[in-house]
Formats: C-alpha cells, structure tokens, sequence
C-alpha cells in the first residue's frame, strides 16, 4: 500500500494512492488517491468515502518526522571509496534535524554558506513503532515502511567541519516522497532493488541495495541500540557511488524500484 499526505489547499490529510507503477516511477492513469482519516500511523487505516485525481493534490511529505532523521554514511564501499574514506568497520551515524525535512516538489534551498550542494539519492525506512534494542530479526515489526530520499549535502562543509551537522542540517536538505511503500520485505532490499538519482534528465548514480555494506535489519539493530525510535522515525541507508554538485535551477530526481520517484528542484531562498 502506498500512503501518501497531500493537501487541496486545505488542511493536509492522508490517503492512500491506487493505480500501478511503471519501471520509470511513474502511475498509472487511472491512479487516485483515497482519503484516510488521521495519520495512519497513529491511528491505523481508517479509509473514508473520499477520493481524489492525483493531479488534483499536493503530495508533501510523506511523515513529518516526530523526532529525528538518522543518517548512515558510507553504507555502499564505491561511494566510500569516490570521497577518499574507508569502509566504517560498524554503521556510521548522524542525524539531520526534522526540519530538513520536504516534499516532492518543494525547492531545495542552496545556503550561501557552501559552494558545493551534492545530492545523494537514498532507499528510506520509516520507523512505526516506538521501539529500543530491536534484534536484527524483529526489525520489520518496527517498520512502517519505506520512501525515497535525497540526503542533500554541503560537501565542502561536510569535509571542513568535523561534524556533519551543518553539512546535512540545513531547511530543505531532505527531501522525501512521494509516499511510504508498506508492502516491501526487507528481503527485497537484500536481494538488491536499484536506486538510481536524474540530474536534469541524465543518469548520475545507478546502484543497488544489494551493495549496502549493513542491510536494513543491522541498521534498525544498531540506531535502536543508541537512541529509542519513535513512529515516523526515518533512516537513511546510504547513497551509491555517484554523487556530485547541483545547481540552482537544476531539476533532482531520486528513483527507487518499487517505491517511486521524487523530484525536487535547487533554489535560491
Ligand atoms: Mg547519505
């Protein structure tokens, strides 16, 4: 099930959006999207009588993150390797404050304080359940389920600063969306679903999940054993080889097999 929050201009709601994928991301004609009553990860999935055309909305961000948006770096050893790093010998955490957080199509803020904006398509878990020490085998019991996402960085900051607070933690730099895909083992991301990032059109990163150094289930394990995680938590795995500059203007698009696209456009504030 996909589970999208969107807005008519009104107050955001919930909903749920039907139609199918196509290998490109996009929906099917046909595609609607049906209301939910409350956020169903509170409330669980009341489905109301309501229904709209996609392109009669605005999807915003998928889950307004409670409390926190917790990093992995260095999670695929080719992305490692193109920034001169080694291989962390355990999950390597940050975390970038909720208020990074945007939707699909809302503009990505290049701060003055950095010459180098990069972009780093990501798979996405939402955490659904308040949970600490999770054992790698009850993970998806914690997961809601999963977005796309672009852990937007100052790369320059990144590399100057010695934490990654400012580098990662700027308005703007997390975008996720469209929605959170609920009906994926994290099995599937073992086997190896591609992620792949679009800078104006043209293919920048093409990875797979399956060249994640700690999978899903290691991740959920190592951030709850540091910090408990709230509903609407999210995890970022880590980017593929491929990263680089953005600039305003350009148009950034993240795809992830089986989820969806999000598309964000660089702007100045
Ligand atoms: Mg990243």
């Amino acid at each position: 099930m996909r589970i999208a929050r969107f807005t008519t201009g009104e107050e955001p709601q919930f909903g749920v959006v039907t139609g199918d994928l196509d290998e490109h991301g996009q929906l099917s004609e046909d595609a609607v999207i049906v209301a939910l009553a409350g956020d169903p990860l509170y409330v669980g999935m009341k489905v109301l009588d309501t229904e709209y055309r996609l392109p009669d909305v605005r999807l915003l961000a998928p889950v307004l993150p409670r409390s926190k948006v917790v990093g992995i770096g260095r999670n695929y050893a080719a992305h490692a390797a193109e920034l001169g790093q080694d291989v962390p010998p355990e999950p390597l955490m940050f975390l970038k404050p909720n208020t990074s957080v945007v939707g699909p199509n809302d503009p990505v803020f290049y701060p003055r304080q950095t010459q180098d904006l990069h972009y780093e398509g990501e798979l996405a878990v939402v955490i659904g359940r308040i949970c600490r020490d999770v054992p790698p085998e009850q993970a998806t019991d914690v997961i809601f389920g999963y977005t796309v996402a672009n852990d937007v960085t100052a790369r320059d900051l990144q590399r100057g600063d010695v934490q990654f607070t400012r580098a990662k933690g700027f308005d703007s730099f997390c975008p996720l969306g469209p929605w959170i895909e609920t009906d994926l083992d994290p099995q599937n991301f073992i086997d190896g679903v591609r992620v792949q990032t679009f800078l104006n059109g043209d293919v920048v990163q093409d990875g797979s999940t399956a060249d994640m150094i700690f999978d899903i289930p290691t991740l959920v394990a190592h951030v709850s054993s540091v910090m408990t995680l709230l509903p609407g938590d999210v995890i970022l795995t880590g980017t593929p080889e491929g990263v680089g500059p953005m600039q305003v203007g350009d148009e950034i698009e993240v795809f992830v097999a089986g989820i969806g696209s999000l598309t964000n456009r660089i702007a100045t504030r």
